[in-house]
C-alpha cells in the first residue's frame, strides 16, 4: 500500500459506537493467553476467525490499527461482536482455528488465503479415465485425493505433461466423453475421430475413441502413480532409451529435448520424495505445555492429529496414552502419498507448523516406541 494512499479516514459515528464498546469488552474481559477468537458481524455472520498465544494482546492490537485499509481495522468495521475460547496451549489453538475456518469459511479468513495461496496438489480426478490434474487447493466437498502440498505450479503442470506423454494418460477437460474398447456397447463403431492430436502421435492411448480399454488404462494411470511414489523408474527409462537411440542416430536436438523431459521428471519424482519424507516423519507422540498446566498430548500420525488427550501424568494414564497411540500407530495404512481432501489443511498446518518450529520435535516420541503397547 502507497504512502500516498494510507489515509486516515473517520469512520462513520455509529461504526465508532461499535468498535469502542467491542474494545472495552476486551479490554474488561480477555486474558493474555491462548486462544481463538471470532469477530461476528451485527447480523450474526462470523466474519473473521483468528488464534492468539496471548489473546488479550492480540486483539488489543486490532484497536490500534491507523489505517482504514489495514487488516485489523477492515475486520472490526464489519464486527459487532468479538467472542473467544480460551486453549491450553497456542498449537491446540492452531487446530481449533483451522476447524472453525473449515466449519464456518468466514468471508476475511478465505479472501486472505486467495490472497497467500502458493502451493499446488496433484488431483486425480474421479471417473472413467482419471487423470492428474494441478490444483490450488482442496475443495472442501471433493473427495477425490491429493498428492502435495508442491511449490511451483507451472513446473508440476510442466513435469505431469511429461508424463502423461510418456505413459499415454489422458489431459483433456473433465468432462470429455470416454468411449473403451471394452465398453459394451459403442455409440460409434471404432475407429472413431480422434479426440485429439495427442492420439494421434503417440500421446494418448486415446481412451475417447475406443483405443484403449478400461484396465489398460488403470494400469498406466497405476503405473504413474507410482512412478510418482517412488517405486520404479520405468518413465524415465523410456526416455533415456529413446535419447541415447536419438543420439546415436546423430539427432541432437531431438536428444537434448528428451534430456530436458527427463529432468523435468526427475524433478517431480523429488519433489514427491520430499513430500513422502515429510509425511512420513510427522508420526508421533507431542506432548504440549499448557496454560496453566493444561497439558495435553496429540497423537500425530502422518501429518494428522488422529487423537488428544490430557498429557499422562501417573503410570495409569501412562499406559492408556500408550495403548491408544498403539492403536493409532499399528493398523497399517496405505504407504501412499496421497491425502484425503478434508485432511489437506491440517497436513499443510502441521507440517509448516513443525518447519517453523524444529525445536518442538525434539520431545516427540517416535510412534515406533508404542509397538508394544497396544490395548487388548
Ligand atoms: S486423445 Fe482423447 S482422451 Fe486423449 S487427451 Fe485427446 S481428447 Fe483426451
Amino acid at each position: 500500500m502507497s504512502k500516498r494512499r494510507r489515509k486516515k479516514r473517520a469512520a462513520t459515528p455509529e461504526v465508532e459506537a461499535r468498535v469502542a464498546a467491542m474494545r472495552e469488552v476486551v479490554r474488561a474481559g480477555v486474558k493474555d493467553r491462548p486462544g481463538v477468537y471470532r469477530m461476528i458481524s451485527p447480523d450474526g455472520e462470523i466474519v473473521y476467525v483468528g488464534k492468539a498465544k496471548k489473546l488479550r494482546t492480540r486483539l488489543m492490537s486490532y484497536f490500534r490499527a491507523e489505517y482504514p485499509a489495514e487488516k485489523g481495522a477492515r475486520i472490526l468495521r464489519e464486527a459487532g461482536e468479538i467472542a473467544w475460547d480460551y486453549h491450553p496451549s497456542e498449537f491446540a489453538a492452531l487446530l481449533e482455528e483451522l476447524r472453525l475456518i473449515k466449519r464456518w469459511r468466514p468471508r476475511f479468513n478465505v479472501m486472505m488465503k486467495r490472497d497467500a495461496r502458493h502451493y499446488a496438489f496433484v488431483r486425480i480426478t474421479r471417473g472413467p479415465a482419471p487423470k492428474f490434474q494441478v490444483v490450488r487447493s482442496a475443495a472442501a466437498d471433493d473427495h477425490g485425493v491429493y498428492f502435495g502440498p508442491f511449490s511451483g505450479a507451472l513446473q508440476l503442470e510442466n513435469a505431469l505433461r511429461e508424463l502423461n506423454d510418456v505413459l499415454g494418460l489422458r489431459d483433456c477437460a473433465s468432462d470429455t466423453r470416454m468411449y473403451f474398447a471394452d465398453q459394451g456397447e459403442l455409440p460409434v463403431a471404432p475407429p472413431r475421430t480422434p479426440g485429439c492430436i495427442r492420439h494421434e502421435i503417440g500421446r494418448c492411448l486415446g481412451p475417447c475413441v475406443a483405443a484403449t480399454t478400461v484396465s489398460e488404462y488403470a494400469s498406466r494411470l497405476e503405473l504413474a502413480r507410482e512412478f510418482l511414489e517412488g517405486a520404479h523408474d520405468a518413465p524415465v527409462a523410456t526416455l533415456r532409451v529413446a535419447m541415447e537411440a536419438s543420439s546415436d542416430a546423430l539427432d541432437f536436438e531431438r536428444a537434448a529435448s528428451l534430456r530436458d523431459k527427463i529432468l523435468r521428471l526427475e524433478s517431480l519424482q523429488d519433489q514427491f520424495a520430499r513430500l513422502r519424507f515429510a509425511v512420513e516423519s510427522l508420526s508421533f507422540v507431542y506432548t504440549v505445555p499448557g496454560f496453566g498446566d493444561e497439558n495435553r498430548a496429540y497423537i500425530i500420525r502422518r501429518g494428522r492429529v488422529r487423537a488428544d488427550l490430557p498429557a499422562p501424568r501417573t503410570a495409569a494414564e501412562h499406559t492408556t496414552l500408550a495403548a491408544l497411540a498403539a492403536d493409532v500407530f499399528l493398523p497399517s495404512e496405505s504407504a501412499r502419498l496421497t491425502v484425503p481432501a478434508h485432511e489437506v489443511d491440517e497436513l499443510l498446518l502441521l507440517s509448516s507448523f513443525f518447519r517453523k518450529f524444529p525445536e518442538e520435535l525434539e520431545g516427540t516420541e517416535p510412534a515406533s516406541s508404542f509397538e508394544h503397547a497396544r490395548s487388548a
